[in-house]
């Protein structure tokens, strides 16, 4: 790490457990060392029954900004002072900004996947096949829907629940329909054949279960652009088929940079070396 430490340093962070294998001191510090900002980012594993004490160490200790992770997304909300609107709608955060002891909640889950997303594709108005129902898939729902897509959730049918109570939430947020569907070959034909994106929000393709694939190749066709938040692999197979189909493809890991990106930005009132920070998260994943 290129930064020293100094008096003067400024200290941001996450918090979360387990978090030995988080991606986000090695990209943030990339981005302090590129920029030349006197910042640090740490890891802190915070435990379930002592969130309240970290939240309350944040402002004791001038912490700038923390990012927060697996388990306390929902449970730091009540915590903070103030939450961003989109954040309180889909109900989780993962950024706090820390103004004076005044702390303020944002999702940038949410549109690091939206500002992934428009470097190929704009949503508003077009058709978004939404495959899972899990946490990154309700932060992907509520930011398209605010974003004007026409949304069909896809779930499996044993945990339907999860896939109907979403489209039922983003429906009454944005007074706008979003569909839930069981997840099989019929209903994914069904909804592909006039939809613009695809997005897995599953894990299904993630490390070690690298043959799976939650779409069959050949529902997957030219002019269809294929999201999988999915990030390691990089190029899942679901990529590697939507590329062979002459499909437009975005990997998970612009998401992940995406949403670091713009938590820096919040942090330090500067434009994120995005490329740096891609590159660090690269490293930390894969060693190279
Ligand atoms: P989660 O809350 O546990 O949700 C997992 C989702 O995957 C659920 O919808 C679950 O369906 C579905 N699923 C799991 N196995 C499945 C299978 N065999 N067939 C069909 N669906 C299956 O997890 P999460 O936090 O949302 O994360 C999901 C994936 O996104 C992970 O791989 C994670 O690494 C990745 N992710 C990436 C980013 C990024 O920045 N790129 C950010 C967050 C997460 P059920 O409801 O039926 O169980």
């Amino acid at each position: 790490m290129g930064n020293s430490i100094s008096g003067r340093t400024i200290v941001c962070g996450i918090i979360g457990d387990p978090i030995e294998h988080t991606m986000s001191p090695a990209m943030h510090n990339a981005a302090f060392a590129k920029l030349g900002l006197d910042y640090v980012y740490v890891p802190f594993r915070v435990k379930a029954e002592d969130l309240g004490q970290a939240v309350a160490g944040m402002r004791a200790l001038s912490i700038r900004g923390l990012n927060v992770t697996i388990p306390h997304k929902v449970a730091a909300m009540p915590l903070l002072d103030e939450l961003d609107p989109l954040a309180q709608k889909i109900g989780a955060v993962n950024t706090v900004v820390n103004d004076g002891g005044m702390l303020r909640g944002y999702n940038t889950d949410a549109y690091g996947f939206l500002q992934a997303l428009l470097a190929k594709a704009e949503p508003e108005g077009k058709k978004v096949v939404l495959v899972g129902a899990g946490g990154a898939a309700r932060a992907i729902a509520f930011v398209l829907a605010e974003r004007g897509a026409q949304l069909v959730i896809l779930n499996r049918p044993q945990e339907m629940d999860w896939a109907v109570a979403l489209a039922k939430r983003v429906g009454e947020a944005f007074r706008k329909n979003a569909e839930a569907l069981e997840l099989h070959r019929e209903n994914l034909a069904k909804v592909l054949f006039d939809a613009a994106i695809l997005v897995n929000a599953t894990s299904v393709g993630m490390s070690p279960g690298v043959n799976e694939t939650p779409v069959p190749a050949d529902l997957l066709r030219d002019g269809l652009v294929v999201f999988d938040i999915v990030y390691n692999p990089l190029k899942t197979r679901l990529l590697r088929e939507a590329e062979a189909a002459d499909a437009t493809t975005v990997s998970g890991i612009d998401m992940l940079v995406w949403q670091g990106a713009l938590a820096f930005e919040k942090w330090t009132g500067q434009k994120a070396p995005v490329d740096a920070m891609k590159e660090a998260a690269v490293k930390a994943l894969f060693g190279h």
